[in-house]
């Protein structure tokens, strides 16, 4: 079982933390700052139970403007070919020998082996021979890119010449293509991506604005028996959560999507209160998933669902 633990920085009131169940380290290709070993040693100190790695797997390249190609990391210069930046693959022998290495160094954290696919509707075969040859504890799809002109670009991108409205009912589309397109995944990470980028000057995000968007998404992600992830890098909103309650979505996690070990668990105190009151709560697994809380209102106790979300 978990033990009850204060997250660092909160209030006194104890929190049992969840799994991080989305971090990336050195193994991901834009984790400059990333480490899978300073990750699993911040999370025995705060008292995680587990820890997903879920690195990423990106197969769209990126067409990049010229005033944003200055911007581009030293790091990352060698894969910016004529404005297109083609992310590495994802070294699968040497993460997995260093997830071994840290199962050694940490064995009373529970580690979890995982991906990030981006965009693995348009990349299906690529995507499913990465999931065969990594035997993945925890699978996350993603979307990161719009089509943009001839080619793709990032959503952090699309905000310059679209407005904020257009960008996320484009990208809640393609989230929906994503589930209907592609079955060999566990959660659908971040629905509320481009959120992060949402233009300051712009009208506040309002969910309900996008609210038939989204319920398509949830809808769909439900009747596909996947789990939605909660993304703390911007809090999701409650109203999403209650939505996929609605929509008869089953299964949730935790998500710090932290590319370093000093945000592992960002925010996770708040958001497990969240997800309380939205009706879900921690199952009989340490893997991370939470379930739905049978019923509804205050003060229930868990008769959560069993079976759900069990891994390995
Ligand atoms: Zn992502
Ligand atoms: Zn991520």
């Amino acid at each position: 079982m978990m033990s009850s633990m204060t997250e660092p920085g909160s209030e006194s009131e104890n929190v049992v933390l969840p799994a991080d169940s989305h971090v990336h380290s050195q193994w991901s290709w834009d984790a400059l700052a990333g480490s899978m070993e300073g990750t699993c040693r911040r999370a025995v100190e705060i008292g995680l139970p587990a820890v997903a790695f879920t690195e990423h797997a990106d197969f769209t390249p990126w067409s990049l403007r010229s005033e944003l190609l200055a911007l581009v990391p030293g790091d990352w210069q060698a894969r910016v070919n004529d404005g297109v930046l083609t992310p590495p693959p994802l070294d699968l022998d040497g993460y997995l020998a260093c997830l071994e290495r840290c199962r050694e160094l940490f064995p009373g954290l529970r580690i979890l082996s995982g991906v990030e696919l981006g965009e693995p509707h348009w990349h299906a075969a690529r995507s499913t021979a990465l999931l065969r040859a990594g035997g993945f504890d925890r699978v996350l799809a993603s979307v990161h890119s719009a089509s943009a002109g001839a080619g793709f670009a990032e959503i952090s991108d699309r905000f310059r010449d679209r407005d904020p409205a257009g960008v996320l009912r484009d990208y809640l589309a393609e989230t929906a293509a994503l589930i209907i397109g592609f079955d060999a995944f566990d959660v659908l990470a971040h629905i509320d991506y481009p959120v992060r980028y949402w233009p300051a000057n712009a009208p506040a995000h309002d969910p309900d604005d996008f609210q038939d968007e989204y319920r398509h998404v949830l809808r769909l992600l439900a009747a596909a028996g996947k789990a939605l992830e909660v993304n703390t890098r911007v809090p999701l909103h409650p109203k999403i959560l209650a939505w996929w309650r609605e929509e008869d979505g089953q299964a949730i996690t935790f998500a710090s999507d932290a590319h370093d070990p000093a945000r592992l668990a960002d925010g996770f105190a708040e958001t497990v209160r969240v997800a309380q009151a939205a009706g879900f709560g921690a199952g009989h697994n340490s893997g991370g998933f939470w379930g739905r809380v049978l019923g509804s209102g205050a003060g229930l106790k868990a008769s959560v669902l069993l079976g759900i979300g069990d891994v390995r």
